[in-house]
């Protein structure tokens, strides 16, 4: 890492201390701005490094509600307000055990570069709650929703901030929450939450479009290459709403996908992984994927506690969660033949993984990069909902198309301005820094 973004690196560790997540999301962003410090001096002397890194503002609320036994239960909310020099703040919930301040920041951090690359006016924001889901009746979800959003409602709206799903949070989850948004302010702002539901101002599009715009996204950086999904085998992690939908897309590409995995483990399905009945368990059963390979038979096999990463493969699409595949894997990966590597989840990728793909020369793109369709239809959601109307399937799917392509390409003709061709990594950094670094100078103070 370049001399000044050491030390201003060196005051984030000291300011934000335990927070291990946010930490190596800076250090993946601070390890590839070194030719941008040096070329714009502007930048050090506004210290633009040190506004982007500290959110605008940081909300913690406490969530009570009560269980089916009618026992109190307390859990603890987030919502971080990271950047709004683009645009209003974007970005999902997560309801998650894991979910700490740290996992919010990494996430909203992310959430700014993301959200500058898809060209939308929408800035950089994530919330969520250590609630866990798993296992909690209808009714415990509703109420949970409903008192996340007594808080949450106070500080969002059309304008200011627009939560939309992440991990644990799909259209069942912005359901109740809208419902409760629009009891307690008397409002119908259909713009204050994305990933709504079709009838009440959802997009179509939007519950496909982070899996369908990270297969569109792989398919043309494996273009520079001159090679397409068409034939090849691929592995998926996580059996959720980015996995389900990346499946589908990659199939259609022609491509055999052999993988799904949850907490528990993982399936192998040599045969093709049969889309409708994972989504038959996934989403109507809400079961676990060693559900799916009891009912698919002999085609599949569950391996419970083991490493989807160990699967032999052409392209491997990480879509499960922070950190899921590490130098282990990625070795594992490369001595398998792998030849393309993208985020569908948000850093997916240890550093050790990361370097291992660099070094080995195969494509590698970043989820900053490559999961932006999801928050970019949200953005298209928006607009739809900003001018009362609906789009068609085809329209949305077009645009979000569009979108992917536009992502890969600047990122790809950045890499090659500065010097790195083909590096995705730095290519999406620098694209996405340049355009807030810019708006925060031109906005002041
Ligand atoms: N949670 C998604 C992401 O990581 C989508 C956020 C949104 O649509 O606002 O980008």
């Amino acid at each position: 890492m370049e001399a000044h973004l050491t030390h201003v690196y060196n005051q984030i560790i000291a300011r934000n201390p335990g927070e291990a997540e946010f930490h190596q999301a800076v250090r993946e962003v601070f390890d590839t701005l070194g030719p941008v410090i040096d070329r714009n001096p502007q930048y050090t002397e506004a210290a633009v490094l040190e506004r982007i890194c500290e959110p605008e503002r940081q909300i913690i609320f406490r969530v009570p509600w009560v269980d089916d036994a009618g026992r109190v239960q307390i859990n603890r909310g987030f919502r971080v307000e990271f950047n709004s020099a683009l645009g209003p703040y974007k970005g999902g919930l997560r309801f998650h055990p894991s979910v700490y301040l740290g996992i919010i920041k990494f996430l909203g951090f992310e959430q700014i570069f993301k959200n500058s690359l898809t060209g939308l006016p929408i800035g950089g924001g994530k919330g969520g709650a250590d609630f866990d889901p798993h296992g909690r009746s209808d009714g415990e979800i509703m109420r949970f929703c409903q008192s996340f959003m007594t808080e949450l409602a106070n500080h969002i709206g059309p304008q200011t901030d627009v939560p939309a799903g992440d991990i644990g949070v799909g259209g069942r989850e912005i359901g109740y929450m809208f419902g409760q948004y629009r009891r307690i302010t008397n409002r119908y702002d259909a713009g204050v939450l994305t990933g709504k539901g079709l009838t009440w101002g959802g997009s179509l599009v939007r519950t496909e479009a982070t899996g369908y715009g990270l297969v569109m996204f792989t398919n043309r950086m494996l273009g520079t290459r001159g090679l397409s999904f068409d034939g090849k085998t691929v592995s998926i992690s996580g059996s959720g709403n980015v996995a389900i939908y990346a499946t589908a897309k990659a199939q259609e590409l022609g491509a055999q996908v052999i993988t799904c995995s949850d907490s528990s483990g993982y399936v192998i399905d040599e045969a093709g992984i049969d889309l409708e009945l994972l989504r038959e368990v996934k989403e109507v059963e809400r079961g676990r994927v060693s559900d799916y390979a009891i009912r698919r038979g002999s085609a599949a096999t569950f391996v419970p506690g083991g490493s989807v990463w160990d699967v032999p493969v052409d392209v491997a699409l990480p879509c499960a969660t922070q950190n899921e595949l590490d130098g282990d894997a990625a070795a594992a990966l490369l001595s398998n033949g792998l030849v393309a590597v993208a985020e569908g989840a948000n850093m997916p990728c240890t550093p050790q993984a990361i370097l291992a793909f660099q070094k080995a020369g195969v494509l590698y793109a970043p989820g900053k990069a490559s999961n932006a369709g999801g928050v970019a239809t949200s953005g298209l959601e928006m607009q739809q909902n900003a001018s009362r109307d609906s789009w068609s399937f085809d329209y949305t799917e077009n645009k979000l198309a569009e979108i992917m392509a536009n992502i890969h390409d600047t990122c790809a003709q950045t890499a090659e301005e500065y010097g790195h061709a083909g590096d995705y990594v730095m290519g999406a950094n620098i694209t996405g820094f340049i355009k807030v670094a810019d708006a925060v100078i031109a906005q002041g103070l």
